[in-house]
């Protein structure tokens, strides 16, 4: 599979073809969770600031509500096409069970470049999404949240969009909303505090040391940056190189999060950092490092540079930054891949606890948040973990494992096949 062919969900369909084989699973329960079970594709006008109307296309995937209500992101990019969308909502299903909360997986996505839009341009987008949407969504059928570019202020407009629609208030229709709305507490560094909880536990089966060990960071949004943050708060690692889409730097001293962030916020890159030297992000992905973490876009690693990544432990914060030719490259290599769907389950699983507070009308201290998180995290890292040790198969399987299982269950004990 080359770039160029890259399509996110015939990886993700081949990648539940191989559990369903080494899970012997049913042939009817395999081919339904091969698909999503419904979506929805909206066309969306939107006036602009200077008086034109331009239509924009939109999606909902809606893939497996089996264990309880679709869940996941709204990304807004655009290079977004529904096959994309409809892989993101298969991981999330995946990544829901095996983190073992009760809800299904969803995904959706507006084809857009939103560095060209204003913040008014951005509001009537967001809320023309959810007039066309609103109508599957709700706290017991289907909840977003944020994901690629769009932010906590874009979840609050599509919450007021839909209370306007439904006459009364409904905070948990949507999560990673600001505090002031029904917002969870921790939920802001919730993906990459999930991650580095799970890169412990690796370094506990690796038998190998954090502190001062070296990290890459490809990615410097919500995913990247706060690991960043966590690596060096939590366990002392040092950070050498970061990257964005504008480019990467590189400093084999370290680099100082507060510094770096203050720079990116300033200048909108973290590329021309003082004291450090400019990479690319490809090379980023090749440094000798310890601890790799893809943090940006699907396809990073695939085969033609898996064989050059160096780094003993991959924290996959990204959706499908692995493809599976490069899975099996990394895997014969001993590198050990802490793979997306249970590596950056921090935020749905945050998520949750953001719905279940809206449900209860009641707010929890933000240790309490960090608490069952870490509970959360830790059990199922070393469910994967063992299910890849006792079958012999790299993590990601391993992942598959568990998580298929848990859904195909449902599946069946619901009578769907
Ligand atoms: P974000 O929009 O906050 O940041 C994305 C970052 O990636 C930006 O720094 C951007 O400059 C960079 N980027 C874009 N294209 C790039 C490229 N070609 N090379 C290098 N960097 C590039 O997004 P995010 O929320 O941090 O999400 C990043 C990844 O993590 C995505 O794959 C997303 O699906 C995944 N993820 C995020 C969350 C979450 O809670 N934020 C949860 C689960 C998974």
């Amino acid at each position: 599979m080359n770039k160029k062919a890259f399509n996110p969900f015939e990886m993700a369909q081949r990648q539940l073809d191989d559990a369903a084989a080494v899970l012997q699973l049913d042939p009817a329960v395999h081919e339904l969770l091969r698909w999503p079970l419904r979506e929805l594709h909206v066309t969306l006008p939107v006036k602009m600031d200077d008086g034109t109307t331009r239509i924009f296309h939109g999606f909902r995937v809606q893939y497996n509500d089996a264990r309880g209500p679709n869940k996941g992101g709204i990304r807004f990019h655009s290079g977004e096409t529904v096959d994309l969308v409809r892989a993101l909502a298969a991981w999330m299903t995946w990544k829901c069970a095996v983190v073992d909360i009760p809800l299904g997986g969803g995904k959706g996505g507006i084809i857009c470049d939103p560095k060209s839009l204003s913040a008014g341009e951005l509001e009537r987008l967001s809320r023309a999404y959810i007039r066309q949407v609103g109508r599957i969504l709700g706290l017991e059928k289907d909840v977003p949240a944020p994901d690629v570019y769009t932010t906590p202020q874009i979840m609050a407009w599509m919450m007021d969009e839909y209370a306007f629609m439904q006459g009364y208030n409904e905070y948990g229709m949507i999560t990673g909303k600001p505090l002031a709305l029904g917002g969870s507490a921790g939920r802001g560094d919730a993906t990459a505090r999930g991650g580095m909880y799970c890169l412990r536990e690796a370094a506990k089966a690796l038998n190998l040391e954090l502190k001062g060990a070296t990290a890459a960071i490809q990615g410097y949004g919500n995913a990247g940056s706060f690991a960043h943050k966590l690596g060096v708060e939590l366990f002392g690692l040092k950070v050498v190189a970061v990257s964005d889409s504008r480019g990467g730097i590189y400093n084999p001293d370290g680099l100082d999060f507060a510094k770096v962030s203050a720079h990116k916020a300033k200048t909108g890159s973290v590329i021309d950092f003082p004291g450090s030297k400019c990479i690319s992000n490809e090379d980023l992905l090749e440094l000798d490092v310890t601890v790799l973490i893809p943090a940006a876009l699907e396809n990073a690693i695939n085969e033609d540079n898996a064989d050059r990544v160096r780094a003993r432990i991959i924290v996959e914060l990204a959706n499908g930054p692995t493809t599976p030719e490069a899975d099996q490259i990394l895997h014969d290599k001993g590198s050990y891949v802490i793979p997306d769907f249970l590596c950056n389950a921090g935020g749905v699983t945050v998520s949750y606890f953001e719905m279940v507070q809206n449900a209860y009308d009641y707010y929890w201290e933000e240790c309490v948040v960090h608490e069952r998180l870490e509970k959360k995290m830790t059990s199922a890292f070393w469910a994967v973990h063992n299910a890849a040790q006792q079958h012999r198969v790299h993590n990601r399987l391993g992942a598959y494992l568990v998580a298929v299982n848990r859904v195909a269950e449902a599946v069946r004990l619901r009578g769907w096949a």
